[in-house]
Formats: structure tokens, C-alpha cells, sequence
């Protein structure tokens, strides 16, 4: 793992010359002047530009790396694709050192076609289809999950030179935003015949993965899963299987003041349970962590109703674009609040400037499409500027074609912000 703990400017030269992000303009954000730079740079300057467009700032990518390596700096980040696949953003991650965890052959052929070597990715999905499968054994993707014994047949007959971490069900996902237990991971007593299955397969089974559920607030989460995988590697070197000595404490991370919190639940649960453990590797598959903060989604208004004191509008993204985290993600999209940006009228958001209760409503015929309701706006026109904060995870990456507005089709406006 490259020691990435570089200042932030050191971090940006290395990012601007990485694949997805070389060649393309990157603008600099004044300090705390993210919608001016929206405003002057992007709607001033192509004011027939009226597309939802993101921004994804490589300055808050950088820190977040920083940050990361701070404060686990024993624990390799496999940054988890499916959370953000842009392009530009997964170049940043490879630029940083990063690994990635790919759910798919598309998110594999995504990935090395940045550069990536093999050995970078690991195949983190514990069901998977047989072509997919074939495609990892045939571009050296040699790591992957299980937790199950058909995983095992199919691995065996598809890619015998895979090596395998067993997936445990984390044994508590309470506090999560989206707990994945009921999906994934073996049972305690699943454990035992799989490893022997393994064996009697000839596949090693290097260590144990586990995920405590995305956006979790439960740090203690971490321990007692680690404490799990602990009785999973003295139950391999009870059976006699070669020392297990990779231990992926999934993901579950999210950036900002409780960071540290749960880094030191995984550091303290590391010592705790390991600390006599010869080579032990610490992976993780952060997804929201990393994408978050760093996609600023901004929507222009195209309708608008007033009824009474009630003001309504409609903007060109929604529940089925980008806005699906409030369904797929249990998300909401007024924390940060977003915040209002005009063509040539200055900030309608700032202080003293009288606010309406509004709704903001996506562009589809679904009623259901509705992103904001009884939230105070100022009184905004067709054409301008609604600005979502920190919306760069599970957003437009499972967002939809429905009614002809095609999340795949939103682009991306690359800016760096100064994090020192
Ligand atoms: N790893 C696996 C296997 C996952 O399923 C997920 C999310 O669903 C992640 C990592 C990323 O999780 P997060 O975004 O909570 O860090």
C-alpha cells in the first residue's frame, strides 16, 4: 500500500495526472465558494446549459484519503465501486493507492480499464454469475467472497486459482442505515462445514470479510464482528487449514466527526483480538466514506405552482435519478440543506431574505416523485439553481431511465477546493 499520507497539494498533483481526471478541465473553488464557482464558472459561462450536472471536488477526495490513512493507516482501503462509479472519481482512488472492491465483470472491466492491476481488485460479491466468474479468472482477479457451498462449486470448476475470503453475517447491524445481514454472511455454524468444503475443493481460503451495514452509527458494531472472525481463524487452525491472515472489515464508514470514532473501534478490536497475529492483512471496502462529500449535485428548475403561501417546483432530477438514495438508500436530501443558486440575480438563500414553504418535485409522472416537502426556499424562478450537497453516494449509480430521463446521462464538472 503506497503511503499516501501526502499534504493535500501533493495529493492533488498525483490525482491530476490519473486516468479519468488527466486532460480534463479542473477549476479551482474559491474557499467556502462552491456556488459561486457553480454560478460563474458553469451557468454563467454556458447559460444555455440546463442539464443536472454534478461537481465532484478532488480536493475533498485527497483530504478523504489523508484522513483515511491518519487514522487507519494499518488498513488498505478497497474502495467499494458500486457506491460511485464515475470514472473521474475511481481514476482519483487508483491515483491515491487505493484498492477496489467490484461487484461485477462490468465494475472489474471499469476498473482496469483505468490501469488498475488485477492485484488491486478484490471480487466482493458473494453470489455471483458463472460468465462473471470466468471473466475474473481470465483478467487475474484471484480474491473473492463467498458464503455459501455453491459459491464454492462454481469457483472451483470456473477460477481454481481464486483465493477466498468467507463471509461472515455480521452479528450485529443494529444502528446501520441499511443492514445487509439478511442477505449476506455465513451463520456461526455454517462456518465449519464450509471451510471444509473449501478444502475438500482444493481453495484456500485466506480470511474473513464482513460488512456491519452501510452508514452505521454503531461503532461497536466493528468489535464484535472482529471478535466473530477471531473465532473463525482459530476454527480453520483447529482443522488444520493453512493460518488464515487477511481479516476485511468491510465498510459501514462515513466521513466527518465520527470517523475516528469507528477507526478506533476497528484499531482497539484489532488489538484486542489479533495483537499476536504474525502478518496479519487489514483490508476494508469503504464505499460511502470516500464518495459522499465529494459530489455536489446541482438540479435546474423548470416548474414551478404557487398555491397560496405554498411554493412548488420542479426540477430536472429525482426518486428515479439521482435522488433514488431516498428510497434505495434511506436517505434524505435536506441534511446538508440544500441551497438555491441563480443565473444573475446574486444568492437567493442568504440571510434576511423571506423563505416559503415549498416542495421540490423530480421530473417523472409518478407522484411518488417527490424530493423535498415543507422545506423553507426563498422564492425561486424557473431556470434557477437547486444545489444538493454531499450527494455522491448510492445516487446516480442506481439511478434509472424511467420517463426518458436518464441518470446515466448526467455529466460530471471536475473542481478542486483547498482542504489545508
Ligand atoms: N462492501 C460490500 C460487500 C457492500 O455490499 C457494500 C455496500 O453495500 C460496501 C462494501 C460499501 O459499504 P459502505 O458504502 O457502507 O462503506
Amino acid at each position: 500500500f503506497p503511503a499516501m499520507v501526502l499534504n493535500n497539494h501533493k495529493s492533488l498533483q498525483t490525482i491530476m495526472g490519473a486516468p479519468g481526471v488527466k486532460g480534463k478541465k479542473v477549476t479551482a473553488i474559491p474557499k467556502d465558494g462552491l456556488t459561486d464557482f457553480i454560478r460563474s464558472v458553469v451557468i454563467s459561462e454556458k447559460q444555455e446549459l440546463k442539464e443536472p450536472f454534478y461537481v465532484l471536488d478532488l480536493g475533498v477526495v485527497a483530504s478523504l484519503m489523508d484522513n483515511w490513512t491518519c487514522n487507519l493507516p494499518t488498513v488498505r482501503p478497497f474502495y467499494a465501486v458500486k457506491c460511485n462509479p464515475d470514472p473521474a472519481f475511481l481514476g482519483a482512488m487508483a491515483a491515491l493507492g487505493s484498492g477496489f472492491d467490484c461487484a461485477s465483470q462490468a465494475e472489474i472491466e471499469s476498473v482496469l480499464s483505468l490501469g488498475v492491476s488485477p492485484d488491486r481488485i478484490i471480487y466482493a460479491n458473494t453470489c455471483k454469475p458463472e460468465s462473471h466468474i470466468k471473466c475474473a479468472a481470465a483478467v487475474g482477479v484471484n480474491l473473492a467472497t463467498f458464503d455459501s457451498k455453491d459459491e464454492i462449486e462454481k469457483i472451483q470448476k470456473f477460477h481454481p486459482k481464486c483465493a477466498l475470503l468467507l463471509r461472515i453475517k455480521a452479528p450485529d447491524d443494529s444502528g446501520c442505515r441499511c443492514p445487509l445481514g439478511l442477505k449476506f454472511g455465513t451463520l456461526p455454524e455454517e462456518v465449519v462445514p464450509l471451510l471444509q468444503a473449501a478444502q475438500s475443493a482444493k481453495l484456500t481460503v485466506l480470511g474473513v470479510s464482513f460488512h456491519v451495514g452501510s452508514g452505521t452509527t454503531n461503532f461497536s458494531a466493528y468489535r464484535t464482528a472482529i471478535a466473530a472472525v477471531k473465532t473463525v481463524f482459530d476454527a480453520a487452525s483447529r482443522l488444520g487449514l493453512p493460518k488464515m491472515h487477511v481479516l476485511n472489515v468491510g465498510g459501514g464508514f462515513t466521513a466527518g466527526l465520527d470517523f475516528q470514532d469507528a477507526a478506533n473501534s476497528v484499531k482497539s478490536a484489532i488489538q484486542e483480538y489479533f495483537d499476536n497475529e504474525q502478518g496479519l492483512t487489514v483490508i476494508a471496502e469503504p464505499g460511502r466514506f470516500f464518495a459522499e462529500s465529494a459530489f455536489t449535485l446541482a438540479t435546474n428548475i423548470f416548474g414551478k405552482r404557487v398555491r397560496g403561501e405554498l411554493r412548488e417546483y420542479w426540477i430536472n432530477d429525482g426518486v428515479y435519478g439521482s435522488m433514488n438514495c431516498v428510497l434505495n438508500d434511506h436517505a434524505t436530501v435536506n441534511n446538508p440543506m440544500p441551497f438555491a443558486c441563480t443565473s444573475n440575480r446574486g444568492n437567493p438563500a442568504c440571510r434576511g431574505m423571506r423563505t416559503y414553504c415549498s416542495t421540490v418535485f423530480g421530473p417523472t409522472c409518478d407522484a411518488l416523485d417527490m424530493v423535498l416537502t415543507g422545506h423553507q426556499l426563498p422564492e425561486l424562478q424557473v431556470n434557477d439553481w437547486l444545489l444538493f450537497p454531499k450527494m455522491g453516494a448510492y445516487t446516480a449509480a442506481a439511478g434509472s431511465n424511467f420517463n426518458g430521463f436518464n441518470t446515466a446521462a448526467i455529466t460530471t464538472s471536475l473542481a478542486y477546493s483547498d482542504q489545508d
